[in-house]
């Protein structure tokens, strides 16, 4: 069945980059119209077959990937993830998932096997340089390593680029191919469930003859927010010269208790500020202070 927002694929292969990190190649007739934007950190939510099932459950498909019907599936579990690499001509697409303690997502792609299903939403990028492109600083942890990997190795040879990544241990290291000048800094048993992240501590240490005229980070969502408030408030940094995207939550399951319980004044404020329409940047600003104020 054709499908114009999700996509139907299968395993095709499994390798583990290094114990830190498993590829997982999918292909299917239904990547021949994946509508990839070209963005190198373009991501897409993926949809896990059912436990119990086998199937995969999402409104917009109503036979699931089976003989059963989808009133029949239960949910299944969802996360984002980076697109590392498509191919059209091949019908191909990869996926680096980071190996972490009980995660579904992780947990799947470690025992995935040829043929398993999965469906991918349609893909969203947010790196665009614009013309600020010359000196670019990139700060991520394992979560953020095929994104970078990938936009890696679109940049031009006089592009001069500043890696500093956190990861939980020496053999998580990752081979890049870059395009471009690169130099990295690896911070290693650090961050990523392991240990306290340092990728703040490592930003503010950067001596100004350092500063970037591009910015990206990726990680675990409160390094990202006070890494993204560094660059606003110390660096004065406009938005179109940095990306901040928080990938995961440490703890997530007492955030999300913790969020469920927040006061509902509190919570009616901050659905009131992103539903506001003001400038998106300003209303993050306002969304994070409350977000701390209320210790999430
Ligand atoms: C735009 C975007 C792109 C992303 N790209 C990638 C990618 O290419 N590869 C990738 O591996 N991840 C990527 N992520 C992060 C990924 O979506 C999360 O790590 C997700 O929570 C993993 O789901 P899960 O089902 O394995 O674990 P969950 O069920 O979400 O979490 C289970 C437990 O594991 C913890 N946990 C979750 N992620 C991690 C982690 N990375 N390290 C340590 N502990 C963790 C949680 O706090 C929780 O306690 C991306 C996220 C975003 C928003």
């Amino acid at each position: 069945m054709k499908n114009r927002t999700f996509h139907q694929a299968r395993v095709s292969s499994r390798e583990f980059v290094n114990p830190g990190m498993v590829e997982i190649v999918l292909e299917g007739e239904g990547l021949g119209d994946y509508p990839s934007t070209g963005i190198p950190d373009e991501f897409a939510r993926l949809y896990f077959p059912n436990n119990d099932a086998g199937l995969i459950r999402h409104p917009d498909i109503p036979v699931a990937l089976g003989q059963k019907r989808e009133r029949s599936v239960g949910p299944c579990h969802s996360e984002v993830y980076t697109i590392r690499s498509f191919d059209r001509v091949k019908r191909e697409l990869v996926i680096d998932f980071v190996v972490h303690k009980g995660g579904k997502a992780s947990t799947w792609a470690q025992g995935a096997r040829q043929g398993d299903p999965l469906v991918l939403s349609s893909p969203h990028g947010m790196y665009r340089p614009q013309t600020w492109k010359r000196k670019q600083l990139f700060l991520c942890d394992a979560t953020g390593i095929p994104a970078l990997a990938r936009i890696l190795e679109t940049l031009p040879s006089e592009t001069e680029c500043l890696a500093i990544i956190e990861i939980a241990d020496p053999t998580h290291r990752y081979e890049f191919q870059p395009s471009c000048r690169l130099e990295t800094v690896w911070l290693e048993r650090s961050g990523n469930g392991v240990a306290p992240g340092r990728l703040c501590e490592a930003l503010h240490s950067l001596p100004p003859a350092r500063l970037p005229d591009y910015v990206w980070m990726a990680g675990e969502h409160k390094q990202a927010r006070a890494i993204r408030r560094h660059l606003r408030q110390q660096w004065q940094l406009p938005c179109e010269r940095y990306a901040v995207a928080g990938y995961w939550i440490e703890k997530r399951a007492e955030w999300m208790a913790a969020w469920k319980d927040i006061e509902p004044a509190l919570k009616r404020r901050i659905e009131t500020s992103w539903s506001s329409g003001r400038d998106r940047e300003e209303i993050r600003d306002e969304v994070d202070a409350m977000m701390e104020e209320a210790g999430l």
